[in-house]
């Protein structure tokens, strides 16, 4: 199905249901213009949603992982066979360039054959031996039915670091897209479907927070993978740790790419660029913050990024003249995004930051109404203001200046988020001390977007995370399955 027709689902209103409290209006960031609506289902959807999950969960769980798996194979045939069209969805939704599209539909695709592994990586062990004529065994069992509570900012990629691993062990799942952008997990859902699933084992509902505090509260919901503002993660935290459901929380960021005078200039700042203005910003891995050390290290680093910023096409991601440059940022996501950014601007300038580029205002021509926002790189910033402490999560970029190496990891650590944090430096020794003595959970060196690929663990430190399971690949397939250990022993025939 085209971009186009699932859209027309919307549109012609074919996809809501009599108990949704109502619709709420889904824009194409670029042009605000109204792509469709989506349904606000209430707590009688979820339940519903739910309700299919458990039912399926019985056969589901019994079905031989490799047959489950051979579904998870003509899922990832389905993705690469309309790997454009899911693009350019995800453009239309989020506004992200055209290439930043295919890196997040590429990283989905590769979770889903990372997942396609499950036959070998959910084997259990077996202690033969254990103590004297007892074998120990640990089972690893499906649990039941899962939901998923996701952001807007990877509205493909991010169900991704947990469904097919959820289907793969046995469970039934559902998920809850953003309100802002809940086209591209329906055409998975449609994919789905047409890939032979069982009906139940995969369910979509739509809405705000209403579905998404029902999926933690819901007696069946199994567990519940959570992805958004660290704000929210508490509430998903406590609400589940309440009930004693398995939970995985992954919230706000702030990473640092500390530039240290060894490094290699050009290809440093070119990285840095790709780093804090793909997606304009809003990824959890998008640095927003870089440390220059050494004085004339960290002129010369100023001097080099707000240059480089200039550089930055900011436009329509789909406008055909732009849609394959590779450093074309899009809008923001919506009004209230960018407002919160000019605010965060504003506040910057009253701290005493000085604004060295100023992305306010943009008009980009026939997207006047687009929430469209211009790289922005303040220097002199000093650790602890706001600008430094908050997620702005839009193309806003602080430099501040360490002396020493020591003082650039400490800048780090006594941020409260954790999420990435990266390196530029040739020498090992400044290498090592900054992955053995950084705080965050995901370290880069000369990589100013070290989000690991499909087959590692994803997630952060400190208010980046709550959770002790992290997501994608091994570390996920823990969260869900239990594991039942088994002590076994026989006595000798008479
Ligand atoms: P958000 O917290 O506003 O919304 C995320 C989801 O939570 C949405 O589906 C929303 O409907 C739902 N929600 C909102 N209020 C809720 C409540 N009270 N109870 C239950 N659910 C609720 O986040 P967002 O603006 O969509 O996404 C951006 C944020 O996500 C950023 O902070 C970003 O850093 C973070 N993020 C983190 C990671 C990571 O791996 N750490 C990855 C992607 C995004």
């Amino acid at each position: 199905m085209t971009t186009h027709s699932l859209l027309q689902n919307y549109i012609d209103g074919s996809r809501s249901t009599p108990e949704s409290a109502g619709r709420l209006d889904i824009e194409n960031p670029s042009t605000a213009e109204i792509l469709g609506q989506v349904p606000l289902s209430g707590a009688a959807e979820v339940d519903r949603a739910v309700a299919a999950g458990r039912a399926a969960f019985a056969g589901w769980s019994a079905t031989p992982v490799a047959r489950r798996c051979e579904l998870l194979f003509k899922l990832a045939e389905r993705i690469r066979g309309e790997f454009e069209d899911l693009a350019r969805l995800v453009t239309l939704e989020n506004g992200k360039s055209l290439p930043d599209a295919r890196a997040e539909v590429k990283r989905a695709l590769e979770n889903t054959e990372v997942a396609c592994g499950m036959p070998v990586l959910m084997q259990g062990d077996k202690l033969v031996g254990a103590a004297a004529d007892i074998d120990g065994e640990v089972l690893r069992l499906p649990i039941g039915t899962f939901g998923m509570i996701a952001p807007f900012n990877f509205p493909m990629m991010v169900p991704f670091w947990f469904f097919p691993y959820a289907l793969a062990t046995g469970n039934t799942y559902v998920v809850k897209p953003s309100e802002q952008t809940p086209y591209s997990m329906d055409r998975v859902a449609e994919l789905i479907d047409e890939c032979g699933f069982p009906p139940g084992v995969f369910n979509v509902v739509h809405g705000d927070k209403t579905p998404a505090a029902r999926l933690v509260e819901h007696p069946d919901v199994a567990g519940v993978s959570f992805v958004g503002t660290s704000s929210v993660c508490r509430l998903v935290a406590s609400g589940c740790a309440e009930r004693n459901k398995r939970f995985q929380a992954l919230g706000s960021a702030k990473n640092h790419l500390v530039a240290m005078p060894d490094a290699k200039l050009e290809p440093m700042i070119r990285n840095m660029i790709t780093s804090c203005y793909g997606c304009a910003g809003q990824r959890c891995m998008a640095s927003s913050a870089i440390v220059a050390v050494g004085q004339e290290n960290y002129e010369t680093v100023c001097r080099a990024f707000v240059e480089a910023s200039k550089g930055v096409i900011t436009a329509n991601p789909l406008d055909p003249a732009v849609a394959d440059e590779a450093m074309v940022m899009g809008p923001v996501i919506s009004a209230k995004s960018r407002q919160f950014i000019f605010e965060m601007i504003d506040q910057g300038i009253n701290e005493g930051a000085t604004l060295a580029l100023d992305g306010r205002p943009l008009s980009v021509a026939g997207c006047e109404n687009g929430h469209f926002v211009g790289p922005t790189v303040f220097t002199d910033v000093q650790p602890g203001m706001a600008i430094h402490h908050t997620e702005i999560f839009g193309p806003v970029v602080v430099i501040l200046k360490a002396d020493t190496l020591d003082e650039a990891i400490g800048i780090i650590n006594d941020h409260p988020y954790g999420n990435g944090a990266s390196i530029y430096t040739q020498n090992g020794h400044y290498a090592r001390r900054f992955k053995l003595e950084t705080n965050a959970g995901m370290i880069g060196v000369n990589v100013g977007i070290p989000a690991p690929v499909a087959p590692l663990p994803f997630g952060g430190m400190k208010d980046s995370i709550f959770a002790d399971t992290k997501a994608q690949g091994r570390a996920v397939i823990d969260f869900f399955t239990e594991k039942k250990i088994i002590t076994e022993r026989y006595w000798e025939e008479p």
